[in-house]
């Protein structure tokens, strides 16, 4: 007998910790082991799958374009490329996009972006990006730099310079430390998932946003985890009345393929030219066959579709017994409880819901169209496992 559990911990790199599961098959919000075992999935592969596992249009998608052609490389033109594209412009009024192949890459992208804007502009020692305490951007070293929580720098150093940490939320600590450097950018998440699931205060991104635009500091949203319906709005920032420079997303984009995107407005659209950047894999047909599927549905029905359960998943855990507080925005929510949450993860999972943590958080991020009795039936199992 093959067994998967030793094979996998004799041979793959130590980085992960994985639960005791293997998974095999699924369909939508549901998950199989490979003794049959059902579980309710409310972590989308952290928020990945948006649409669930085997979504028929998604594989039918995915699956029409493999059978044409899976990939070309960058020398040549596909339409799955140019449709996603032109959606993703479309919907959102940014007026160019690059892809990659993760959140990192986006990110990496980004920074690249603010800094030959700022040194084409102002001069070659504007550099400087400033993010925030307790982000998270990515585990390439830059974006490793650019993300707030120093246990992950740990090291790893000499750190890619030029990052600054400014705390969340103040905006008079940000607009100090932006005018002390020479700032080429700002990086925000609007709700910091890793960080613990916590959306940025409304006042504090409408004045950040404000000062980057005065100032001629490219301002990018890192939506990897926010972006593509997750908060409630197409785009995270879409729930705070700001139009940033770049948005950077990935993670539900490609709804399982992986695929991340630079959207770019028209102030910085064409700082990258021939050579200044690419990606082998980058805007991969068959990736963005399964994120055009993704984007075309994520309508105006759908978004309020998601407002909703989340209000339902408020109103039920915001008051429950082993209940802290409950934070987060659309179906990405962080449940702060009094017992760890890694047990109360590990007693769902026995109980047949997958949810994930983040710090010392339960973290949601079910698919966005979980059907509302599936839904009931896990916020039902996360009740019973909190005490
Ligand atoms: C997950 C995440 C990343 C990194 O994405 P990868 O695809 O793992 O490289 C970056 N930023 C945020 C906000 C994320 O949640």
């Amino acid at each position: 007998m093959f067994d998967i559990k030793e094979t996998d911990k004799k041979y793959v790199a130590n980085t992960y910790n994985r639960f005791p599961v293997e998974i095999v098959e699924g369909k939508g919000a549901l998950m199989y082991d490979k003794d049959g075992k059902r579980y309710i999935d409310m972590g989308t592969g952290i928020g990945v799958t948006a649409f669930g596992i085997n979504d028929d249009k998604w594989t039918e998608a995915v699956c029409d374009q493999l059978k044409k052609v899976q990939h070309t490389s960058n020398l040549y033109y596909t339409e799955p490329c140019a449709r996603l594209a032109k959606l993703l412009c479309e919907k959102t009024g940014y007026k160019k996009v690059f892809f990659g192949n993760s959140g990192a890459e986006a990110n990496e992208c980004a920074i690249k972006i603010a800094r030959k804007y700022a040194q084409e502009k102002k001069g070659e020692d504007y550099y400087t990006i400033i993010t925030l305490k307790n982000s998270f951007h990515g585990r390439t070293l830059t974006t490793l730099s650019a993300t707030g929580q120093d246990h992950f720098h740990k090291l790893f150093n000499p750190l890619t310079p030029g990052f600054v940490h400014a705390e969340a939320n103040n905006f008079e600590e940000l607009k100090k430390l932006a005018l002390e450097n020479k700032t080429a950018g700002i990086i925000m998440e609007a709700v910091q998932g890793e960080g613990g699931v916590n959306p940025l205060d409304a006042d504090f991104v409408k004045k950040t946003a404000e000062f980057a635009k005065e100032n001629d500091i490219i301002l990018i949203m890192d939506e990897v985890q926010t972006g593509n319906g997750r908060t409630g709005k197409l785009y995270g920032y879409m729930n705070f009345d700001i139009i940033p420079d770049v948005v950077t997303t990935a993670k539900g984009l490609g709804g399982g393929l992986p695929i991340g995107a630079v959207l770019m407005s028209e102030k910085v659209e064409n700082v990258l030219g021939f050579g200044d950047h690419g990606s082998t894999f980058g805007g991969n047909p068959v990736c963005c066959a399964g994120a055009i599927s993704v984007i075309e549905r994520i309508d105006e029905e759908l978004l309020s579709d998601v407002r909703k359960k989340s209000e339902y998943i408020f109103d039920e855990l915001q008051n429950a017994d082993g209940v802290e507080s409950v934070t987060g925005m659309g179906l990405m929510i962080g449940i702060k409880t009094k017992k760890p949450a890694g047990e109360v993860v590990k007693e769902c999972m026995e109980k047949g819901v997958l949810c994930l943590t983040a710090k010392d958080k339960v973290r949601l991020l079910p698919p966005l169209n979980i059907p509302m009795d599936l839904l009931k039936e896990a916020i039902d199992t996360i009740k019973s496992s909190l005490e």
